[in-house]
């Protein structure tokens, strides 16, 4: 190895180190940390991550882009180097558009801007929102300003969540099966009564469903030598390394599917984690290659293998042994119909699979017409409601189940919500090229073998990383793009069976 090549990566993987160990700070924020720690803990994770962006921002760092660019110029495409360094020069041409003070002022109002939005939630109250929003919404214009576009400003914004991603191709991809959609909600709409779920809203002791999901994920292969799991109040997945990867969830005793749908959730994230080649780790070539695709792993695992009725005919047996008096005389398949109902609620994180992507578009749209000046920040709630009531045939009640529901945008993460819906498509579409190589999944699932799954998208998607981007992933996946409407076969397909249309 050359010697610039050598001193590239030394400085890259100390940038990886440092957030890394923000990483690691920020996982006992959440899991372990008693409520006195907020405040210097606040402090300790932005000193880190300060040094971690003016290493990752260096002039030193430039430099030797620079020069291992015309070093590796003419390497192979595929090459761990060559696709390092794409990654390297990507990484440092997006930190280093946007000025140091305006991402300081940005985090500071999105700090106090998460408090704000928290209260006017729990107060429903969206007047007291607003005006943060407002300014949220103008430095976003800013930052996409600084970031570059072609041709509209949501294009440079959902590129730092989905890189290569623009607004037309999600208007696209989102209009191509939405009507697909409410079609099918409408259909189940008039039949719902046909099926109940009852059988998850029973009491279920927490210290067993932990028991029985930690198996399940253990099963579907998430390394727990590599891993571990606890509570969080908001459930997430974090690594350090490969060699590291947290998964949280959060119980209830009334209600089964949140803890055990979430862990198989977390744990396609964390397998995505763990399945990186061992040569990159510690570099930021390491890990998911986009959110879309990285919830295109936690999407099947929960749903296409969670969700199937494969999988709880060999599953099923020990949950009812797990829980006897709640699930003892419930069969298999009124079971697998109670975790597959699919529901007209408000809130998208408890969304089914057959009305997820509404919520998502719902929140793409009104973005796009935030961003381009269409609909006053004021109008929210009323554009909010209007189109739930179009899409889903119900109202939201109030803005708390409704327009001030998501953290996201508190957050400025403006574009961030299309990577939920992209990542539903992609799972299917990855499924679908899996099974074509190997037929039997589906009979390997009913006697609990899911190895096969796991080692094809360890060799075909985890352990490239960030070698290649979604795009080019899913056409080597796929031989072709991102495309609706294998998703949408696959939920009629389910729900002809699950509701008897
Ligand atoms: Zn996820």
């Amino acid at each position: 190895m050359s010697e610039t090549l050598t001193k590239l990566k030394s400085h890259l993987q100390q940038v990886t180190d440092l957030q890394n160990a923000a990483a690691v700070l920020y996982w006992d924020l959440e899991v372990m940390m008693p409520e006195g720690g907020a405040a210097p803990r606040a402090r300790q994770l932005s000193t880190l991550s300060r040094i971690a962006h003016e290493m990752a921002t260096s002039d030193e760092l430039g430099t030797l882009i620079d020069a291992a660019e015309r070093e590796l110029a003419g390497a192979d495409y595929d090459s761990d180097d060559a696709a390092l360094l794409r990654v390297a020069r990507h990484d440092f041409d997006e930190a280093t558009r946007l000025p140091t003070d305006f991402v300081a002022e940005f985090t500071k109002l999105t700090a106090e801007s998460h408090e704000v939005w928290a209260q006017a939630r729990a107060e429903d109250n969206f007047s007291h929102f607003a005006p943060y929003l407002e300014r949220i919404l103008e430095m976003t214009m800013r930052r996409a300003e600084y970031l570059g576009y072609t041709d509209h400003p949501y294009d440079a914004l959902i590129n730092t969540y989905e890189r290569g991603m623009t607004a037309a191709e999600v208007k696209r991809i989102f209009d191509a099966h939405k009507p697909a959609l409410i079609d099918l909600i409408g259909q189940i709409g008039e039949v719902e009564g046909r099926v109940s779920n009852k059988p998850v809203h029973q009491h279920f002791d927490t210290s067993k469903q932990r028991e029985f999901a930690l198996w399940v994920v253990e099963q579907f292969g998430f390394d727990f030598k590599r891993g571990r799991q606890d509570v969080s109040v908001h459930p997430f997945c974090t690594n350090f390394s490969r060699y590291d990867v947290r998964l949280t969830t959060r119980f209830h005793d009334d209600f089964l599917n949140p803890a055990l749908f979430g862990l198989m959730h977390e744990s396609g994230h964390g397998m995505y984690e763990q399945g990186s080649a061992p040569e990159i780790d510690g570099l930021p070539l390491a890990g998911g290659t986009s959110l879309g695709v990285h919830e295109s792993q936690s999407r099947m695992w929960e749903n296409i293998v969670g969700r199937s009725k494969p999988f709880w005919s060999w599953a099923y047996p020990r949950l009812q042994q797990t829980f006897p008096a709640q699930l003892g005389s419930v069969s298999l398949e009124d079971f697998w119909r109670a975790v597959n109902t699919v529901e007209r609620q408000f809130i998208r994180v408890e969304a089914d699979e057959a009305t997820y992507n509404l919520h998502i578009m719902l929140r793409f749209e009104l973005e796009c017409d935030m961003v381009s000046g269409k609909v006053a920040v004021n109008d929210l709630p009323r554009e909010w409601n209007g189109r739930f009531e179009s899409y889903l045939g119900v109202t939201p009640p109030n803005d708390k189940e409704g327009v001030l529901q998501d953290v996201h945008w508190s957050g400025g993460m403006i574009g961030y919500f299309p990577t939920y819906a992209l990542g539903n498509l992609l799972s299917v579409q990855y499924f679908n090229a899996a099974l074509k190589q190997h037929p039997n999944l589906h009979d390997e699932f009913a006697v609990g073998k899911f190895d096969t799954l796991r080692k094809w998208l360890v060799e075909n998607i985890h352990r490239h990383g960030r070698k290649f981007t979604s795009q080019e992933l899913t056409a080597r996946i796929t031989g072709g793009q991102i495309d609706p409407s294998p998703y949408v076969d696959y939920l009629q397909t389910k729900y002809r069976e699950v509701y008897g249309l």
